[in-house]
């Protein structure tokens, strides 16, 4: 890990309490874009459903974040469920190294 990014979750701890930068309500992923305009569709690229956060992490079956997501929760005996895994900063860091999307 980087010192940007032990800086940028360190960072985000110390804000956990009063918000989270990945906030579930506003993330970068398409449907969030597609509110503000951004995206045309909001929709998945993989499975034209909306493409939420919860869907991205947890139930889209056409990529592969999904899959590693639960794996990841598994191993961790963390519950697979999107406040959980928002809030394991490790779970974060692993999903920081499967996608290059900003999330
Ligand atoms: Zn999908």
């Amino acid at each position: 890990m980087s010192s940007a990014e032990i800086e940028y979750f360190s960072r985000r701890d110390r804000q956990k309490s009063s918000r989270t930068d990945f906030d579930s309500e506003k993330g970068r992923l398409n449907y969030y874009l597609h509110k503000i305009a951004l995206h045309d569709t909001g929709t998945c690229d993989s499975c034209r459903q909306a493409e939420t956060m919860e869907h991205y992490l947890i139930n889209c079956s056409q990529n592969e974040i999904a899959t590693a997501v639960k794996d990841i929760c598994d191993q961790r005996k963390i519950s697979f469920t999107l406040p959980t895994i928002l809030r394991q900063v490790a779970v974060l860091e692993e999903l920081r190294h499967l996608t290059h999307r900003q999330l």
